[in-house]
């Protein structure tokens, strides 16, 4: 069983809670604060009940080793601003000096432990490191989805020492839209994907090829897909180690879903031309290469979109980040908005697609965003998540 939130009673009680505060830090400040923003929810709970709470997340990958760059002190300065509060800091998350802050706390007070990953044992799990996590709290929530598909430390580590844990509320949420309203989708359940990389999304791919209606393929990823359907693709992205992959999900999808991809295509020398040319997927010149969905295409996804009861979104349809390649992104991100005000249910599975989204301004325009990356593909493709399993009781 997994406990929620709402099942504890946090009066007086030391909470350590795994937040996921893994932001981009420029010049000392956090440039972004979504995943701060995420955990939120479940911060102001347990300060509402009355816990003393001790924050522990990771930043970056410093392997071990102390780097000031990627300090957690910005993400605590942005978190006292959004909370307006003060939050006690310590700069070694196991040191004695960092136990005795959090044995001062007082109800309503934060205590927020600096880079789990500047020890090695974070990654390695180790045992001893977990334990002196541990003496943090007497409870522990997880709330960090981002890594919730890893078997590290402060997540899977430390539940061990527990017999008082659970989720906190965005961990819920990513499981509410994630794993269970794929389950029961309101039909028809479209998956669109797209983005560079095909072999991360192998499995997703071969799950929803069993439930979803339909699949649509836009970005880099379509290419390899035309290959192995013997088509002309000129200079565009190709992964060849996965083109006999490619040929047996085409295989395996036929009378099962509608694997729909694009009908055309903006063409380009290179990355660097501004100015793409539209073709037909079946006349792409040999020396062009193939840099985002053409209008045929956009209108062809966007009717989909609209009719759906549900859409799953992950990877971007061009190269969203260069300006000329960036509107198949852009469209099919309006129209999946235009679909959850219609009341569609509308999820998009965190990585590129997020960063697509928030260039565009729409972080607020679908049912949920998530906020795990390699996390949410895990969970999509069907996989046990370590950090989720270990909480169970
Ligand atoms: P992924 O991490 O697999 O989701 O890939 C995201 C990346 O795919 C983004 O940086 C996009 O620029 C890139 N991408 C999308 N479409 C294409 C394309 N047609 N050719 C090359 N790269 C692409």
């Amino acid at each position: 069983m997994l406990k929620t939130l709402k099942s504890f009673g946090f009066k007086d009680k030391r909470v350590l809670i795994r937040v996921d505060f893994n932001v981009p830090i420029e010049n000392d400040r956090v440039t972004d604060d979504f995943r701060i923003r995420a955990a939120l929810p479940t911060i102001q709970y347990c300060l509402n009940e009355g816990a003393k709470v001790i924050l522990m997340s990771h930043s970056g990958r410093p392997n071990g080793i102390v780097d000031p760059n990627l300090s957690l002190m910005p993400a605590g300065e942005k978190l006292a601003d959004l909370l307006e509060m003060p939050i006690k800091f310590s700069d070694n998350c196991i040191s004695e000096d960092a136990h005795d802050v959090t044995l001062g706390l007082r109800s309503g007070e934060i205590h927020l432990l600096e880079n789990l990953r500047f020890h090695i044992e974070e990654k390695n799990n180790d045992q001893s490191f977990s334990i002196n996590l541990a003496k943090h709290g007497q409870v522990f929530i997880n709330d960090a989805f981002g890594t919730a598909h890893r078997s590290h430390a402060s997540n899977v580590g430390v539940s061990k020492y527990y017999n008082q844990k659970g989720m906190g509320f965005l961990i819920e949420k990513e499981l509410e839209f994630l794993d269970e309203a794929m389950k029961v989708p309101k039909k028809p359940l479209t998956v669109i994907l797209g983005g560079a990389k095909i072999d991360t999304k192998i499995d997703l791919i071969n799950r929803f090829i069993q439930i979803a209606d339909q699949i649509l393929i836009g970005g880099g990823m379509a290419f390899t897909f035309l290959k192995a359907k013997g088509k002309d693709i000129g200079t565009s992205l190709i992964d060849p180690s996965m083109i006999s992959e490619a040929k047996s999900i085409l295989a395996n999808a036929r009378g099962k879903t509608n694997l729909i991809f694009p009908k055309d295509f903006i063409c380009a020398k290179s990355m660097n031309d501004k100015h793409g040319s539209i073709f037909n997927s079946n006349e792409i010149p040999s020396d062009l290469m193939g840099l985002d969905i053409g209008p045929e295409t956009i209108d062809l996804f966007s009717k989909i979109i609209l009719d759906s009861g549900t859409i799953l979104w992950n990877g971007p349809m061009g190269v969203f980040e260069v300006d000329g390649f960036h509107k198949g992104t852009e469209k099919i991100a309006d129209s999946i908005s235009r679909a959850t005000k219609e009341e569609s249910k509308t999820i998009v599975g965190g990585g590129d697609s997020s960063a697509a989204i928030k260039k565009f301004g729409m972080m607020r325009n679908f049912s949920h965003v998530s906020t795990g990356g390699g996390a949410a593909l895990s969970l999509l493709s069907g996989n046990i998540m370590p950090a989720i399993y270990a909480l169970e009781i």
